[in-house]
């Protein structure tokens, strides 16, 4: 449906079709900005014969701007947007059949595993998760009817980097489909489709939107049958943004180049710092020469971003200290805005995980997670070295 050249010429690179791929000034009124088309209904000038849209579920001008928009960042053919990430991880799994065996990364976004687990287990569909840095255990799991391998990279809340070129391969070589959500990296560091995935799926709540003012997802694919496919669920089951979100992640993907260059910027400073401080035991950012992955992150990535992990030498009450007395970094769940959130994993987004599953996951009572934003560094580490003197005892940095 979607043609992601559209209003830009070819060879434009993506810090200018983040701004004008998909969109052109309104030709009634030359509106700069594409408007927030809010009409339920569309006029038909006779039965059947309609100017490109009928009713907005199924599209929407301001809809198929930004589904055109995040193709064409995305480097893929065909973009569509959805009411959130989830939904539009839903709408992948819609694509197979009851008794379909899909394999996933272990350490995959709560609530995908929750969706895999809690939703389409009823439906007779079967998952694995393993560690998928492990190419031999992703080997291992392939059956004979494994439909899908779904993937993050970098991962949450560890960071740890996925072979995305290998994983498509074992994928490809059992007939299965390779799927990347690619929200913590954005289009603007990895573009998962030139390593062979088939698919790439994104919460536009994070980096995209970039404000932390709007819930919405989009799939991506080369393959058009795919894309029918996701326009079928898309209109059958009405998981689509309003025209308002659309309007509001178009906006966001026009600053995503320049604001993913103060993320990367921002993290790697950030992840430097924290390495050298005497109360951090373990720092966890790709952007590292230690990260183990740190190689492939560079050939995989144009930059780290802004999602980094650390671990504190300090007990559950201690860390949880630290996380609330900070005052840039705002105690809050969610990542990818340009404030900077921080969190404790063990009492929050991992707390429904038993504690020592949790810590043989290596997720320690000690592990804060930060989505670096992009305020001044220094307000940032001044912002750290103030919580974790006040929440560590014997922690002060010199
Ligand atoms: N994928 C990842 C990696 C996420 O972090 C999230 C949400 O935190 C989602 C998907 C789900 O997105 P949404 O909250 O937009 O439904």
């Amino acid at each position: 449906m979607t043609d992601n050249t559209e209003n830009t010429p070819d060879n434009t690179r993506i810090e200018t079709q983040s701004i004008h791929a998909g969109q052109s000034p309104d030709s009634e009124t030359g509106a700069i900005m594409t408007p927030i088309y809010a009409s339920s209904t569309f006029v038909q000038d006779r039965p059947g014969e309609d100017r490109g849209y009928e009713y907005s579920r199924t599209g929407n001008p301001t809809r198929t701007a930004l589904e055109n928009n995040i193709a064409a960042l995305e480097d893929g053919d065909y973009g569509r947007a959805f009411s959130s990430g989830m939904a539009a991880i839903s709408t992948v799994l819609n694509l197979f059949e009851s008794g379909a065996h899909v394999v996933a990364g272990e350490d995959v976004y709560g609530g995908t595993h929750r969706l895999f687990k809690e939703v389409y287990d009823q439906f007779d569909m079967e998952f694995s998760f393993v560690e998928t840095t492990d190419l031999s255990a992703v080997r291992d799991a392939m059956r004979s009817n494994t439909e899908l391998l779904w993937v993050e990279s970098p991962t949450n809340p560890l960071l740890r980097i996925n072979d995305i070129e290998s994983l498509a391969n074992i994928a490809h070589e059992h007939d299965a489909l390779c799927a990347v959500d690619n929200t913590f990296a954005t289009p603007y560091l990895q573009r998962p489709l030139n390593h062979g995935a088939d698919i790439v799926s994104h919460s536009l709540t994070k980096y995209i939107g970039g404000h932390s003012d709007l819930v919405a997802g989009a799939l991506i694919t080369d393959d058009e049958e795919l894309d029918e496919s996701f326009g079928f669920y898309q209109n059958s089951v009405g998981s689509t943004p309003s025209p308002f979100e659309c309007f509001l992640a178009l906006r966001g993907t026009k600053t995503l180049p320049v604001r993913m260059d103060r993320h990367s910027q921002n993290g790697l400073q950030l992840a430097e710092w924290l390495d050298d401080h005497p109360a951090v035991s373990q720092v966890y950012y790709p952007g590292l020469s230690t990260h183990p992955q740190h190689e492939l992150a560079k050939e995989q990535m144009d930059a780290f971003g802004g999602m980094l992990s650390f671990e504190l030498d300090a007990s559950l009450k201690e860390t949880s200290d630290v996380v609330s007395n900070t005052e840039v970094f705002t105690l809050a769940e969610s990542l990818g805005g340009v404030e900077s959130l921080i969190e404790q994993p063990a009492t929050m987004t991992h707390a429904s995980i038993p504690r020592a599953q949790r810590i043989e996951a290596g997720l320690s009572d000690g592990l804060i997670r930060v989505s670096v934003g992009i305020e001044h560094i220094d307000d940032l580490t001044n912002d750290l070295d103030r919580a974790i003197s006040s929440g560590v005892e014997g922690s002060q940095k010199d």
